[in-house]
């Protein structure tokens, strides 16, 4: 399954902010056959038209799309050349699918800095640098592999490689992310099987004060949006981790949480979208990558109902709620049999018919 990662400097907030996300950790029964990794968090991902389909059919289980959360502890300068943990931590980065970059905007005597000082943007570029290091690091190995193969045996395809990794060279350099440039469908193939760290999705958590939260005014936000812009594009979420324990606590109003906007941002991230299946005994969300055709839809809930797929039959959320029920979304010519080729649509309503 696919996984965010939470990364940043040590004492920006990581561990706190993780612990609240474990928080909403999905009770382990739900899970009797997993260990429990106390690193990992399983959490529900929010949709109201999941809760729409719960209330409308009332059934006896619900199970709603679910992310997961590794916590990486602190990367520090140097982590690329193995000060710290360094390596440990890059491969713990290596193993996950994207990035929650947290980012400490908050002001506090009490809570050092490991570099003296409050610095929101020369944190952000201490990681990227020590990621980019790493990267530049895969690379080169790879491109000695790739020239030997050219100078010996002038392979063809070991050029084309090296076309593609001159270009990551050069954005290295630059200390560019790889995801920032634009890559066909070939290139991504073939960058696909080196999982460069800065090739990976990040979402940015600025952790600011609870007052700077709740006043949405903080003195680095505008600097911290100018770097990812230049440097490695992504969606900023601000919240405060200290706000979110007094939510917690009971002291501040849970309507102001951003905790269900960092995991859905996650989830988008990713590139995951689900589908429902629903009815009296279940509602369910199921997890499937963006382009997903109809047939590994179905494989997803089980092998059978890909080997033996005949069609999916199909309501959009939309309908089914703007008629009220499948026999008025039918009456208005608006359940659809689709074959084989469907690409399978975010809120699709799916019933899968097979052969056994
Ligand atoms: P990590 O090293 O990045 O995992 O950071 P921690 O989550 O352990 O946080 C380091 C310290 O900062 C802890 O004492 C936290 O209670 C504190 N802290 C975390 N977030 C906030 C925040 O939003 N505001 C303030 N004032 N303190 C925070």
């Amino acid at each position: 399954t696919l996984k965010m990662g939470i990364v940043g400097l040590p004492n920006v907030g990581k561990s706190t902010t993780f612990n609240l996300l474990s928080n909403l950790n999905i009770p382990a029964e739900n899970y009797p056959f997993c260990t429990i990794d106390p690193n990992l968090a399983k959490v529900f991902v929010d949709d109201e038209r999941f809760d729409k389909l719960c209330e409308i059919h009332k059934p006896k289980s619900k199970v709603p799309a679910t992310l997961s959360i590794m916590d990486i502890a602190g990367l520090v300068p140097g982590a690329s050349k193995g000060e710290g943990l360094g390596n440990a931590f890059l491969s713990h980065i290596r193993e996950t699918d994207a990035i929650y970059h947290v980012v400490r905007a908050f002001d506090d005597p009490e809570i050092t800095h490991t570099e003296n000082e409050v610095n929101p943007v020369r944190d952000m570029q201490i990681i990227s640098d020590e990621l980019v290091y790493k990267d530049q690091e895969i690379l080169g190995k790879r491109l000695e592999e790739v020239n030997h193969k050219i100078n010996r045996f002038n392979d063809k395809d070991a050029k084309e490689e090296k076309e593609i990794l001159d270009k990551v060279d050069a954005l290295l350099k630059a200390k560019k992310w790889v995801r920032t440039a634009d890559w066909n469908a070939t290139e991504v193939d073939i960058l696909n099987k080196y999982m460069f760290l800065t090739s990976k999705p990040v979402v940015y958590l600025v952790n600011l004060s609870s007052e700077d939260y709740m006043r949405k005014k903080n003195k680095w936000l505008v600097k911290i949006k100018e770097w990812i812009t230049t440097n490695c594009p992504g969606e900023i979420i601000p919240y405060s981790a200290d706000h979110e324990k007094q939510i917690l606590e009971g002291k501040q109003d849970s309507k102001t949480s951003m905790m269900s906007r960092i995991i859905k941002t996650g989830y988008k991230v990713l590139d995951l979208i689900y589908f429902f299946t629903a009815g009296p005994d279940e509602v369910r969300a199921w997890t499937v990558r963006a382009e997903s055709r109809a047939p590994q839809a179905a494989g997803v809930i089980h092998t059978d109902f890909e080997k033996g797929f005949i069609c999916a039959e199909i309501m959009k959320y939309d309908d089914f709620i703007a008629a009220g029920s499948e026999n008025a979304v039918k009456a208005e010519g608006k359940y659809y049999q689709k074959g084989k080729e469907y690409v399978v649509q975010d809120g699709d309503i799916i019933f899968f018919k097979f052969n056994v």
